[in-house]
């Protein structure tokens, strides 16, 4: 069982009080009963010089003793003038006379020689005791004397005996009124100590309440002491180490929290490990790229998590060479690439941060240094392939063409559509060049949308009818109003309807829609009102795969068939910037049973809103 420290107090306070009290009892009652002892010694040794004194007379002379009334009767009077016990022993211990006996019974007294006062009074005079008398059964101090006549012939013992009765009583009254003092003081003293353990352990208890409520994390938990001792300064330092403390928590969690922030938003995945390849921190960047969670990597060894035999390997170098390495690895299946960048913190212990990894997600890049090498192959590529042949046929015609006027003409014409097709790729990739670069503004005016398409079939139209291609036409009643750029928008209509007539063999149909799509807001992605236009031909299709990247820059399905049929591969390219410059969205589908399916949205002006300033294409 474990008391608390008030009970222990309080149990010690009284212990102590109580042995203190006992013997302070057991002296006082003893030293009183000395002195009560001694007083009633000192008035015996008077009384008992009294009565020899009055019963000398009968001891002067023969004479004498026939003129005094009988021994007997004189020593009863004495006894009951003395209020005490007088007994006149003779020295051979016959009782004389006994004021507490009746004469006819003193033959029956017991012979007094043994007693030990008249043993004491026979050898030195005089003797004292104290003990139950044989005779009346009392307590008695005893005194004796011894006596002798003048001519010494006769010798009496005097004993008077004081019966302890009233002592007695008196040391009972005594004790009784000791006692009385003592409780009360007792009583006073217990109420003393518990008031004292209480004033002590006070404080104590407030201080380890308040610090279970700062255990506990409540922030104003603070020690109240009234008192300026040793407990008040204890409680003062508990304070400041608190406030302290307090100060130091929130230092350390307003750093981790920034921390948290920092790697929390960071697009990098980070990723931090002890000495043992052990997963101590991973970022939600980290957990997206990796499609592990937090819960799952941490705590385990990092191989196990990832399992991937090249970042294995870059994570055991840097932990046995305690050197920070660099490397790019590919994601499978996504086919991401990440170029990773790992570092030594140093730790050597457990749960100490031994190696950092940073993990930069370099698709896009890798993807647009593609696209720009791509291009750069193929701007070479487009422009020499009409410039050689150019080349080729000057040179024909050098060695000896031109003396034939039919074979002339016909190189001749060659280069000029040769020509033609260089100034049209330089014309593509000049207008691109300024799309991107953001030189070519687009206005932004209310437009109908259902005569820009009407306006743009009518130029294509005689195009389609060299093929023998149907034009169908669905244009909604009430389109709401684009805002947007009437001539780029046709430029966008008149590549599609380019494609589609080039792309789609002879006596096909291209069908042109358009109609409105209400905003909604309940998908997970909210899409604004908008107006869809779509160009669908029957041609030849674009396999699947391809789809995505017809959007690219000089991406095209079939190279050959394209550059015969006049492309460049730079007219969808141009489709999407224009179509992204306001706002839209371009993309391609495959229709059944054959052919594309080319669909450009284009939001729609929100009503009450003035036309917008003309703005910049995007440039990407
Ligand atoms: P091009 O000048 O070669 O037509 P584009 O950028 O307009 O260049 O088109 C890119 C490629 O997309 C084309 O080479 C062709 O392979 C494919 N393509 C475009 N439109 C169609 C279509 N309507 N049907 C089939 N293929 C198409």
């Amino acid at each position: 069982m474990t008391l608390s420290i008030r009970r222990k107090v309080t149990l010690a306070t009284l212990f102590a009080l109580v042995c203190g009290f006992t013997v302070a009892g057991i002296l006082a009652q003893r030293s009183l009963e000395q002195q009560e002892l001694a007083q009633s010694s000192r008035t015996l040794e008077v009384r008992t010089n009294l009565v020899a004194y009055e019963l000398r007379p009968l001891f002067l002379s023969t004479a004498a003793r026939s003129a005094v009334p009988p021994l007997q009767s004189v020593v009863r009077e004495l006894g009951t003038k003395a209020l005490a016990r007088i007994t006149l022993v003779a020295s051979d211990g016959r009782v004389l006379a006994d004021s507490a006996v009746l004469e006819e019974n003193l033959p029956t007294v017991e012979n007094h020689r043994t007693r030990p006062e008249i043993q004491q009074a026979m050898t030195t005079g005089t003797g004292t005791d104290i003990r139950a008398s044989q005779t009346t059964g009392e307590r008695t101090l005893y005194r004796a004397i011894r006596l002798t006549d003048d001519d010494r012939t006769a010798t009496v013992i005097l004993r008077l005996g004081l019966p302890m009765t009233t002592l007695e009583l008196e040391l009972a009254q005594l004790r009784r009124n000791l006692m009385l003092a003592f409780g009360s003081a007792f009583l006073i003293a217990v109420g003393l100590s518990i008031w004292l353990a209480r004033s002590l352990t006070k404080p104590l208890s407030d201080m380890a309440a308040a610090a279970r409520r700062l255990a506990a994390g409540d922030p104003a938990a603070h020690i109240h002491t009234a008192s300026r001792d040793e407990v008040g300064l204890l409680g003062d330092t508990l304070n400041q180490m608190a406030d302290e403390l307090r100060a130091k928590i929130d230092e350390v969690s307003e750093d981790r929290s920034q921390l948290l922030a920092m790697l929390t938003s960071m697009v990098e995945g980070v990723m931090v490990l002890d000495y043992r390849g052990r997963v101590l921190q991973v970022n939600p960047a980290l957990e997206r790229m990796f499609n592990v969670t937090r819960a799952e990597a941490r705590g385990r060894q990092f191989s196990e998590v990832f399992g991937h035999p090249q970042l294995t390997a870059l994570v055991s170098t840097v932990l046995t060479t305690r050197a920070g390495q660099e490397d790019e690895i590919l994601l499978s299946p996504s086919g991401r690439c990440l170029h990773i960048e790992a570092s030594v913190a140093g730790g050597e212990q457990e749960n100490e941060a031994c190696a950092v990894l940073v993990f930069h997600d370099i698709t896009e890049l890798r993807r647009l240094e593609k696209i720009r090498k791509d291009f750069v192959a193929n701007v070479s590529h487009e422009l020499r392939t009409p410039l050689t042949s150019i080349k080729g046929y000057v040179e024909a015609l050098l060695d000896g063409g031109k003396d034939d006027p039919e074979t002339s003409a016909k190189f001749l014409d060659i280069i000029l559509k040769q020509s033609d097709r260089l100034n049209l790729i330089l014309e593509d990739l000049l207008q691109l060049s300024k799309i991107e670069s953001g030189q070519v503004l687009l206005k932004r005016e209310p437009l109908q949308i259902g005569a820009v398409i009407e306006r743009t079939l009518a130029m294509m139209r005689p195009l389609a009818g060299k093929k023998g291609h149907r034009l169908i036409v669905h244009i909604a009643p009430r389109l709401p109003l684009v805002n947007g750029d009437e001539e780029r928008l046709g430029q966008v209509l008149s590549n599609l309807l380019d494609n589609a007539i080039k792309y789609t063999p002879e006596q096909g149909s291209i069908t042109v829609a358009a109609h409105h799509i209400p905003s909604s807001a309940q998908s997970s992605e909210a899409k604004p009102e908008s107006v869809e236009i779509s160009v669908t031909d029957s041609g030849i299709g674009i396999p699947e795969q391809d789809r995505p990247r017809v959007f690219e820059r000089f991406y095209r399905v079939d190279k050959a068939r394209s550059r015969e049929l006049g492309g460049t591969g730079l007219g969808l390219a141009i489709v999407k910037h224009i179509v992204e410059g306001h706002g839209g969205q371009v993309w391609v589908e495959g229709n059944l049973p054959t052919g594309s399916r080319f669909v450009v949205r284009l939001p729609v002006q929100p009503t009450g809103q003035p036309a917008l300033h003309p703005s910049p294409v995007p440039s990407r």
